[in-house]
């Protein structure tokens, strides 16, 4: 598979990434058997998180004995120097390896959040000092909101950034994308499916090959999704008038109901979290029912009792958003869905 450079690290990855979400759903055999398929056919950049449950570790047992062909990413969304340290100490071991090659700041959400990273003194220091010791090879950083995307690109305090990028978010492509090339960044795209919503795998890609020095990070559930865009990416067919116009028409329709996570909505006076609510048709795509029931997203699902239905996040969507009404629609459907799971939990 063919590799390009990512950015100033002057590592060479595949330009498709195995993206480590998915495999949290299924089991920890098929799991292993995607991530062995993906080695297979050529990929050796995966990325995973800290956070998501047993993703790490699932890769670790797949990975075993293989690491030196391998380009290891993961992240933290530590923001304190203890959290870092000890996020930096579990990846290790459940990857089994004694580097990653790139450690990210995962989903900085805020400009606030940007200047906790970037202080000098913060959790950052950790992981220069982990670079120092060979335990991390290089420092990236995630992220949805543009506007801090800019900004910790301008910083120069990063090696790569990890944003959203498909043709319903092209945002990337005409603020961020120029930008980082200027600094000389690596670029990995993720949810280049639009995370879940763009059904179409063949015209996503199409659009995403214009971008020769983008590594497309994808999220991978089962063996045959990742020998379907294996086999798109190594053909690269060219996009033709009539993918265009099917282009246009799943931008309409998806588009015009598909939240990008900027936050700028934000703030709400009642502390909804609304960008996680409104994320919930590809929540419920992507996240195994333990995590997406429980913890941080059954608390921001309840906070959206708290809404006094003001609008004033309406007036602030750049993309007009019928955000109640949408709030109310996937708090519906997360209700019920949380149901059958507890349902299914509860001793017969
Ligand atoms: S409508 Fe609800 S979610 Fe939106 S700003 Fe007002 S209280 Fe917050
Ligand atoms: S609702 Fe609109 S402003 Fe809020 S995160 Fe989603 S796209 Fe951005």
């Amino acid at each position: 598979m063919k590799k390009i450079r990512l950015g100033k690290t002057e590592m060479m990855v595949t330009r498709l990434g195995f993206g480590g979400i998915p495999i949290q759903r299924v089991s920890e055999d098929e799991a292993i058997a995607v991530i062995k398929r993906c080695l297979e056919l050529g990929i050796t950049f995966i990325d995973t998180v800290n956070g998501y449950t047993t993703s790490e570790e699932r890769i670790g047992k797949a990975i075993a004995g293989q690491r030196e062909k391998l380009i290891i990413a993961t992240k933290s969304l530590a923001r304190t120097r203890d959290e870092i340290e000890k996020h930096l100490k579990l990846s290790l071991e459940r990857l089994g390896v004694e580097y990653v090659d790139l450690y990210q700041f995962h989903n900085v959400s805020d400009a606030d959040t940007l200047k906790t990273i970037l202080d000098p003194d913060g959790p950052r220091a950790v992981i220069e000092e982990a670079r120092r010791a060979g335990k991390v090879k290089h420092i990236g950083i995630s992220c949805h909101p543009i506007d801090v995307a800019k900004e910790a690109v301008k910083s120069d305090c990063f090696e790569t950034i990890m944003f959203p990028l498909n043709f319903i978010y092209p945002d990337a492509k005409n603020e961020l994308l120029p930008l980082v090339r200027e600094h000389d960044m690596g670029f990995i795209a993720m949810k280049p499916l639009a995370g879940g919503m763009i059904s179409n795998a063949s015209i996503a890609f199409k659009y995403l090959f214009q971008f020769p020095d983008v590594v497309l990070n994808v999220g991978i559930e089962r063996v045959h999704e990742i020998e379907e865009i294996v086999q798109l990416v190594e053909e690269a067919p060219p996009m033709t008038s009539a993918d265009r116009e099917e282009m246009a028409r799943l931008t309409r329709e998806v588009g015009a109901r598909f939240c990008r996570r900027c936050d700028y909505c934000q703030p709400c006076t009642e502390g909804v979290p609304i960008s996680n609510i409104m994320s919930y048709p590809n929540l419920a795509k992507r996240l195994p029912p333990v995590r997406l029931f429980t913890g941080k997203f059954a608390d921001s699902f309840a906070k959206a009792a708290n809404c006094i239905d003001c609008g004033e996040c309406e007036e602030r969507c750049p993309y007009q958003l019928p955000i109640r009404e949408m709030m109310k629609e996937y708090v519906k459907l997360y209700e019920a869905e949380k149901k059958k799971y507890e349902e299914n939990l509860a001793p017969r």
